[in-house]
């Protein structure tokens, strides 16, 4: 790995306290070239630019994948990750997928390390800071032929993050009309294009006076999916159910937490699909206890309220959810305060 150094840090010019997420940058990035066939040597360089010719495939043909994962700062100021095999495992899942070549595990994990080493102090310490990690590969190739390219880069930026919805209200609109993702598509690889596609529905939602969309699949809109870039759960009496992961469901880092916690904490969990219809009787006859989002950014957030075929229902507010519980049991592994039973820490 080759290391160049910023000369003159800008953390002093960052406000943390008053974050908006991904706006801002730690001093350095990873960068790994895909070339002649292979993957360089991968380097660390100041945050900058990168310059790229306008026919770059990914420009044209959305050959791109991401993913997202953070860093914690420890109260002895040890800097920690959270299961990051899982996202090189799912970030060449999601390059399989859009024909990018494999990325090397070891470049994947001595980067993340070396990076975060040496911008650590962009790790905040405190209940809800933290660094969110973006790697990312782009086809790279000046080439607009419709084909996959011959070159890559794979970067790693970081920015810090607070925890960043708030635990007031949060309704969200079950889709009839829209879909992200189908059948033998892309839903399960973190593929660009994915995201932008959710710009528009979610911004009717919006107007509409929601905050995100709840996917149902494509086929029917019959069974709820996911809610915005999140996996979902709901709780009907004292069970805890969520979607199996398929081609149209991305296999959250944070649901596998989840689900795996809730089963230590001797939690009734079902894997399995759940109509929208099994959800409306649920909350008619007062056994829908708890519906929420579980991702990286906010890692658990309670629903509130949902709207349904021009009908609102609200969600009663559970002493002890399990929302709250998941939550404090999943931060408080990755904030190394509690024991680590599955071994999903990894120091930095
Ligand atoms: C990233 C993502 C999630 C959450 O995955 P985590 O690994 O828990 O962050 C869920 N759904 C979609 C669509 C996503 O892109």
């Amino acid at each position: 790995m080759k290391i160049q150094r910023n000369i003159k840090t800008r953390i002093d010019q960052v406000d943390f306290k008053n974050l908006s997420f991904g706006e801002i940058f730690s001093d350095h990035m990873f960068v790994c070239d895909y070339l002649n066939g292979k993957w360089n040597i991968p380097k660390i360089i100041p945050y900058q630019p990168i310059s790229l010719y306008p026919s770059a495939s990914a420009l044209h043909y959305g050959q791109t994948v991401f993913e997202g994962m953070k860093a914690y700062k420890d109260n002895n100021g040890k800097v920690w990750m959270f299961r990051p095999k899982e996202n090189w495992l799912r970030l060449n899942k999601s390059c399989e997928r859009m024909m990018i070549p494999e990325f090397p595990e070891d470049y994947f994990m001595k980067g993340l390390k070396k990076l975060l080493s040496m911008d650590s102090d962009w790790v905040q310490s405190g209940d809800g800071n933290s660094l969110y990690i973006r790697p990312f590969v782009f086809a790279s190739q000046p080439n607009v032929q419709a084909a996959p390219s011959k070159e890559y880069k794979f970067i790693i930026i970081c920015s810090p993050a607070k925890s960043y919805y708030n635990d007031s209200e949060f309704n969200v609109l079950i889709e009839e009309k829209y879909s992200r993702a189908a059948d033998g598509g892309v839903g399960y690889a973190k593929a660009a294009g994915n995201y932008g596609a959710q710009f528009y529905p979610t911004s009717i939602a919006q107007q509409k006076g929601y905050l995100q969309v709840v996917w149902t699949d494509a086929n029917e809109h019959k069974y709820i999916e996911e809610a915005g870039t999140m996996n979902i759960f709901v709780r009907i009496g004292d069970k805890l159910i969520t979607a199996p992961t398929n081609d149209r469901i991305l296999d959250g880092i944070t649901r596998k937490s989840a689900i795996q916690l809730a089963k230590d904490m001797g939690i009734n969990v079902e894997v399995r699909s759940i109509t929208i219809n099994e959800v409306v009787n649920a909350v008619n006859d007062g056994s829908l206890k708890e519906i929420f989002g579980a991702g990286t950014a906010v890692v658990i957030i309670p629903i509130t309220g949902f709207g349904y075929q021009n009908i609102d229902y609200k969600l009663p507010s559970v002493k002890d959810s399990y929302a709250k519980r998941l939550k404090r049991a999943i931060t408080e592994i990755q904030y190394n305060i509690s024991d680590d039973p599955h071994q999903w820490r990894v120091g930095v």
